[in-house]
């Protein structure tokens, strides 16, 4: 689950949404097929220089070289996963097999390992200049929430 691809919403300069793509960022591909919402495919060239920190967050949109990015969180739902665990809790619990704390232990670990990455893997950040948001990659701490301020700074073509 770590492992999980980048996760591009792609928007143009005038902020038009263009499609999604998944991208390995530790490969930083150059070019890239975009799907739109009405299913065709398209390239986009994303400019990796810059955009990676040394930890491999990103600090800079890869569409639009904006090194402006905000934070924004998603609500947290349970996964799937966790829902199994949960149904899978219940049973052992019925069936007489929660008396074991082993199993216990490693159902609630599992479930706090599964809500602890889904909250890291919603965070998204969102461009400032062009809107494209991106998900599923760590986040620099260095990102904060939307501000007036750095908006009106990338308003006026800072
Ligand atoms: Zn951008």
């Amino acid at each position: 689950m770590l492992a999980a691809r980048m996760q591009i919403r792609l928007r143009d300069l005038e902020r038009r949404p263009v499609g999604t793509a998944e991208v390995d960022a530790a490969a930083r591909p150059p070019r890239i097929e975009v799907r739109a919402a009405d299913g065709s495919v398209r390239e986009a060239f994303l400019d990796w220089e810059q955009a990676l920190d040394d930890s491999g967050c990103l600090r800079a949109c890869v569409a639009c070289r904006c090194p402006e990015l905000f934070r924004r969180r998603t609500p947290i739902w349970f996964t799937p996963f966790a829902l199994v665990l949960a149904a899978a809790g219940l049973v052992a619990a019925l069936t007489g097999h929660s008396s074991d704390p082993l199993v216990l232990a490693t159902l609630v670990a599992l479930v706090v390992i599964d809500v602890a990455v889904l909250a890291f893997v919603r965070a998204r950040l969102v461009c400032y200049r062009c809107g494209t948001a991106y998900s599923g990659m760590p986040i620099a701490r260095q990102h904060r929430r939307w501000d007036a301020r750095a908006a009106a700074r990338v308003a006026a073509g800072g």
